[in-house]
């Protein structure tokens, strides 16, 4: 209900806004020395109530980390992130009670997301406890998000062993959304799927967010998964944010190099033509120091890509390039 109330306001913020947004990890350290690898490097963008936003980019390119900060897993090291109007930093115990209540997570693998130990009832259940649901209401709202995921009662009490991993990943997506969040962060949800599963679990995925005004951060390394759910979508590439705008847009008229090598030739809908973020051509050219982060892999970089870019703002399309 609060969720229809803040979409009605027209001019309520955003779901999510995050800004500036930057981790970096501890990869060595000696006596004399501590080295940084930058994951995430002052990301910003927003997500509105009923919106899927695409991540995309190479294995390594910060998008879990980017979901991991969302959710408070682990620590930014600056930047804010914004939920439902309130920095996430700054919660009282109740707001952060609520915050974890509207926000949850499907993970890429559900054979090791799942305990093995537990029945499709538990797991789907577990929310529910940690949360303080009375345990009268509990198995209503059990039941029905294992049928909003698409399996039926007779699932309940079987174990994940026992489960296709589709089976397995409607399951943990009933779990995700057993307390109505507002906000789901699906991290490479359809990855460790068959191909033919892959755009079932799509789908349910879109029907949710269609049915239940639930918002997507869709990570995945696929362009064409991303550019079959998405909205918008954001194309990282070392931590950094190459492009942003709407996913029609995009895939009309890539702007940034990277991008453009990405989706020019992305193939229509066909699985078995899915293109391979790994296979880019690769140029011969040194890292600069201060320099644009693509440039060591830029087919158009020329003298001024010594320079960092800045983020170029477009209507509706914002990108890191000198040449945009
Ligand atoms: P993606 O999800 O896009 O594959 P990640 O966000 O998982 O990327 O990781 C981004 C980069 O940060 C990778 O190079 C990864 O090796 C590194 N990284 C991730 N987690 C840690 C960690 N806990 N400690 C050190 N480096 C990490
Ligand atoms: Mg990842």
């Amino acid at each position: 209900m609060e969720k229809d109330k803040l979409k009605m306001e027209g001019n309520s913020p955003p779901l999510l806004k995050v800004d500036n947004l930057s981790k970096k990890y501890l990869i060595k350290k000696t006596l004399f020395k501590k080295e940084y690898f930058k994951a995430v490097d002052n990301v910003s963008f927003c997500i509105d109530y009923g919106e899927i936003l695409g991540v995309v980019g190479e294995s390594g390119s910060g998008k879990s980390t980017i979901g991991k900060l969302i959710l408070k897993l682990i620590q930014k090291d600056s930047g804010k992130i914004i939920f439902k109007g309130k920095d996430i930093d700054n919660l009282s115990k109740s707001e952060e009670k609520k915050f974890r209540k509207d926000t949850s997570v499907v993970f890429q693998d559900p054979r090791t997301s799942l305990n093995p130990r537990l029945k499709v009832y538990q797991i789907v259940e577990e929310p529910l406890i940690i949360h303080k649901i009375e345990k009268n209401k509990r198995k209503d709202k059990v039941v029905k998000a294992v049928i909003d995921a698409g399996l039926d009662e007779t699932f309940l009490n079987r174990f994940p062993s026992e489960l296709s991993g589709g089976q397995r990943q409607r399951v943990a997506i009933a779990r995700a959304i057993v307390l109505d969040p507002d906000l789901i962060i699906a991290d490479e949800p359809t990855s460790a799927l068959d191909v033919s599963v892959q755009l079932q679990i799509i789908k349910l995925l879109e029907k949710l967010k269609n049915e239940k005004n639930i918002s997507l951060l869709f990570i995945s390394h696929d362009l064409n998964v991303v550019g079959n759910i998405s909205d918008r979508i954001i194309v990282l590439y070392r931590g950094k944010i190459m492009e942003k705008g709407k996913t029609s847009d995009i895939l009309k008229s890539p702007k940034h190099p990277y991008t453009k090598i990405l989706f020019e030739s992305l193939p229509p809908d066909h699985p078995s033509h899915r293109k391979d973020l790994t296979a880019i051509p690769e140029i011969e050219r040194e890292d600069i120091e201060g320099g644009c982060v693509f440039y060591h892999r830029c087919p158009v970089a020329d003298e001024i890509c010594r320079k960092e870019p800045e983020m170029k703002k477009f209507q509706n399309r914002e990108v890191y390039c000198h040449f945009a």
